[in-house]
Parts: structure tokens; C-alpha cells; sequence
């Protein structure tokens, strides 16, 4: 069976649990070798790297806590070490920028503090993530950024995620066109609800988890899975026309008033 992403590198931040998980073992499964970022939780990222061994795939763990102030540096640290003991060479091929955090806050009940921890994991780093990463990705490679319905119609109780998630949006066009001219497309995915730990005291209140499905045209809570697939199509070369697009993957959420 041919592998669409065979002899291609990615590298997938907070892919250890969730989403990030789900999208690593999809580019394994592609034939990627995937560099499995985690934040704090080695061990989950070392069951995701054996989930993905025992399924034939190829990947290691790096860990970063990207909250802390030289986190961007010490991932790429450990990446570039990986990478040149496993290939001879720090470049790769994909990047997808995943980790995230969503405390619920709303206007009165957010502080700095919370603003600023929202800042630095979802804006800042994902910033400079793609920053490194543009210095290290191969000519025709991809950057996939992971958005959020709310950017575009804001959870008043997640404002300030809800707000820093359309900044995400923004910075893919401009990606897309300074990366452009090396033929790397830049696009981002927004889920809408999905069932993960984040997300976890919604879809696991039966009364709140009917109320987002009765939101979506599809009638049903979204799976990790449902973000990996499309991730997957954006970083494979049938997506070669697709950049600086934010593809909203959420069952239809919210499509109407
Ligand atoms: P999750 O909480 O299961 O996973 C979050 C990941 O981010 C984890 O792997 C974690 O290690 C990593 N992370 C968090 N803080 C970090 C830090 N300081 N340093 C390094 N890594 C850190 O959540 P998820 O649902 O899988 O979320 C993945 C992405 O999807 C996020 O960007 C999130 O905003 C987005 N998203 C999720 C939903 C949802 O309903 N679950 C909806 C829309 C968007």
C-alpha cells in the first residue's frame, strides 16, 4: 500500500493526548515519522509514540512546556537532536500547531493571569513555533494551524480564548503568504465542541452535550479523529492549492441563527 506521507517529517505540538494525539497517529498512519510534542505529560506521549509503533508507524517524543518563557527554544533543542541522530538533517516537512488551553472565564471572572497563560500557549508560541519551524521545513512543506469555531462566533464564557483563537485565523493568511514562495501552504482547522479532556465538562453533561449537537447541522459530538482526517487532507499533497484558509470542521456548528 502506497503511503502518501511516506518519507515526510512532522512534527505535531501537543500530540500526546486529544486532537494532537489523534493527528499524529493519522500522519503516522500516512507514513510520516512524527515527532510527538508534549507539555508535561511524558508518559502520555510515550504511550502515543507505542500506539503508533505497534501500528507500523515511526515516532518520538519531545517535550516543551511552551507557557515557559524559553519553551519555543527548548522544543527545537530537542527536535533538532532528535532529528539529526535519526535523518543527519533538522529540516522536516510538516508542522501542526495543536497545543492549546481553554480555561473557562468569562469578561468578569477572567484575570490577567488567565489572559496572559492564554496568550502565551495559543498566540505566542504557536507564533514562534512556525517561526523556528519556517527556518527547518523543506519547499513544498505544510503548517496547520488548530483554530476554533468560537473565532468566529465567540464563546462569551471562553472570551478571551474566543478572541485569541481569531488571531490564529488572521495569522494563517499572513503565513500563508510569506511562506508562499517556497510552495508551503499554511491553512488552520477550527473544530467546533470535540471530545476531549478539554472539553471534557461540556460533551460529558448529557443536558449541555444536546444542546451543542442541537447547534450542528451534523447531530452528533465530534471525535479527535473528525479533525485528524481533515488535518490529514491539508497536509497531504492533494491540498497543494489549499493556503491561507481556515476550514471550519465542526458538523456545521453554529451556521445559522
Ligand atoms: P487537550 O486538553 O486534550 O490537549 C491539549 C494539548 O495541548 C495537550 O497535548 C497538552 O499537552 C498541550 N498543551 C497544553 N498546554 C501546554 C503547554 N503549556 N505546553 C505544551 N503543551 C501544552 O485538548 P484538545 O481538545 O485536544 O485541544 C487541541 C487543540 O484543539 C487546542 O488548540 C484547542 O484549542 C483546539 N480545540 C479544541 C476543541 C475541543 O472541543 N476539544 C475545540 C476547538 C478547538
Amino acid at each position: 500500500m502506497v503511503r502518501p506521507l511516506e518519507g515526510k517529517i512532522a512534527l505535531v505540538t501537543g500530540g500526546s493526548r486529544g486532537i494532537g494525539r489523534a493527528v499524529a497517529e493519522r500522519l503516522a498512519a500516512d507514513g510520516a515519522l512524527v515527532a510527538v510534542h508534549y507539555g508535561k505529560n511524558r508518559q502520555a506521549a510515550v504511550e502515543t509514540v507505542s500506539s503508533i509503533t505497534a501500528q507500523g508507524g515511526t515516532a518520538f517524543a519531545v517535550g516543551a512546556d511552551l507557557a515557559a518563557k524559553d519553551g519555543v527554544k527548548t522544543l527545537f533543542a530537542a527536535l533538532d537532536d532528535e532529528l539529526k541522530a535519526r535523518t543527519g538533517a533538522s529540516q522536516f516537512d510538516i508542522l501542526v500547531n495543536n497545543a492549546g488551553i481553554a480555561p473557562f472565564a468569562n469578561f468578569a471572572d477572567t484575570t490577567e493571569a488567565i489572559l496572559d497563560e492564554i496568550y502565551a500557549v495559543n498566540v505566542k508560541s504557536v507564533f514562534f513555533v512556525a517561526q523556528e519551524a519556517s527556518k527547518r521545513l523543506r519547499d513544498g512543506g505544510r503548517v496547520v494551524n488548530v483554530s476554533s469555531v468560537v473565532a468566529r462566533t465567540p464563546s462569551p464564557d471562553l472570551i478571551a480564548y474566543s478572541a485569541l483563537k481569531a488571531v490564529i485565523n488572521n495569522l494563517t493568511q499572513s503565513l500563508a503568504v510569506v511562506l508562499g514562495a517556497r510552495s508551503i501552504t499554511v491553512n488552520a482547522v477550527a473544530p467546533g465542541a470535540i471530545d476531549t479532556d478539554m472539553a471534557a465538562a461540556l460533551v460529558k453533561d448529557p443536558a449541555i452535550a444536546e444542546h451543542l449537537k442541537s447547534q450542528q447541522a451534523l447531530k452528533r459530538i465530534g471525535q479527535p479523529e473528525d479533525i485528524a482526517d481533515a488535518v490529514g487532507f491539508l497536509a497531504s499533497l492533494d491540498a497543494r492549492w489549499v493556503t491561507g484558509q481556515t476550514v471550519y470542521v465542526s458538523g456545521g456548528a453554529a451556521l445559522t441563527i
